[in-house]
This record gives C-alpha cells, structure tokens and sequence, in this order.
C-alpha cells in the first residue's frame, strides 16, 4: 500500500522579499551590472570586511550606467578612507549605545525611538549607526511588552519612531501588531517609519502594507 505524506506548505515570497534575496552583495556583481571596469574600485575593495555591502536591484537601477561617480553609487561603494583614523572620529556620534532599556532609545523629552529590527535593505557606508550593538537590542516578544511599559509610563512621549536598522525588514504582522499596541497608549499621538525601502525596494509598500497600516487611529486628544 503506498503511502501518502502530505506535502509541506510552500512558503510563498513576496517581490519585496525576493528582491531582497537578489541584493548585489560583492562590489564584481554590481560593477559588472552597472558596466564599470572593476580595476576603478578595487583599491577599495578590503574596506567591505569593515560594513558588508548590500544593495538591492531596483536602487542600483537609479545608478548610471558605466559612471563611477554617480552619487547613488558612493553611497554604497566601499571606500579606503573608512580606514582612516583620527582623534575626532567616534564609533557613537550620536552617543546612542548606552540606553538604559533593550530595544529603545529615548533621546528627548517626547520622544523615542524603538530598535525594531537590526538589518536594512541597503547598506549605506555614511551609516552613522553602522557600530551599533543590534546583538544586544535584538528583543524577544516578552521584551517588547517591557518597551511598551515603559514607553506607558513615560507620559511625556508623544512620538514614536519606528526604526534599526530598517523596520520595515519586520514581517507586516508583527508591524501591525506593533503599531496596533502604540496607538492604544493614549499619550502618544504620532508614529514615524525610518526607511529606505520606498527608495531602495518600493515594492515593499504594498498592497498588504499600505491596507495595514489604514487601520489605526490615535486617540482623540
Ligand atoms: S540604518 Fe539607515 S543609513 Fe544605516 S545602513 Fe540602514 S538604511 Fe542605511
């Protein structure tokens, strides 16, 4: 008697997320695409072991063709200055890596921003958060129930930005959920997406996204 095994679910993957999975990730593959000769840039080539390089096919799509300068490109060419040293230069400019709770950063008075995800679509090499400790931010949901108490208890926040690394490299469900639980904290009237996705992977505002994110409405103050 043959028996049947019931066949595993195929995950299915949207545009945005296959795009992603075809990110140029080595500077021979995107030069090669963007018709530049790889003798330009090979100088800078050890600077990737500092910042891996991403870059996704629709922001290279910007680029022009067969012109090294192009701006888009330079801001994810490696470069030999990034070895550069000097007594001005931190690995913090914005001083953000000594927050006192996992997952949140609370800069001013109003408002604070929350560590959602520790990836980005693209890696830009000006990235000022590039040395930022995302292991150690990097929260379970238990934890984010914590960054929601606190963001409850500080009554004097009333924005919240949604930020990483990218947050929209999160699952459009945990997003939802997300924002569903910050718009039912009363004080806090505004959320702000940090992203280059509309830029680097426009797909990922779709249809599913946009209909999600229709649903919320702050409290009436
Ligand atoms: S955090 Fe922003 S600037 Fe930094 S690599 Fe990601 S997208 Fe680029």
């Amino acid at each position: 008697m043959t028996q049947i095994i019931p066949k595993k679910p195929i995950a299915v993957e949207s545009k945005w997320q296959k795009e992603l999975a075809n990110s140029f990730t080595t500077l021979e593959s995107l030069l090669d695409y963007l018709q530049i000769p790889l003798e330009k840039a090979l100088e800078h080539n050890p600077a990737r072991k500092l910042f891996p390089m991403r870059v996704p096919r629709p922001f290279a799509d910007l680029m022009k063709l067969g012109d090294y300068n192009d701006p888009l490109l330079k801001q994810v060419l490696p470069s030999k200055d990034e070895f550069v040293e000097h007594t001005d230069f931190v690995m913090d400019p914005l001083q953000e890596q000594k927050n006192h709770q996992k997952g949140i950063l609370h800069k001013y008075l109003n408002r604070a921003l929350l560590i959602v995800k520790s990836g980005c679509a693209v890696n830009c090499r000006y990235c000022f958060r590039r040395h930022f400790p995302y292991q150690e931010n990097s929260i379970n949901k238990q934890e984010w129930n914590s960054v929601l108490g606190y963001i409850k208890e500080h009554k004097d926040l009333d924005e919240i930005i949604l930020s990483g690394g990218d947050p929209l490299m999160a699952k459009d469900e945990f997003l939802r959920w997300l924002c569903n639980e910050i718009v039912n904290i009363k004080h806090i009237k505004r959320i702000r997406i940090h992203s280059r996705f509309p830029v680097v992977i426009p797909s990922r505002l779709d249809t599913g996204f946009l209909i999600g994110l229709q649903n919320y409405r702050f409290n009436p103050s």
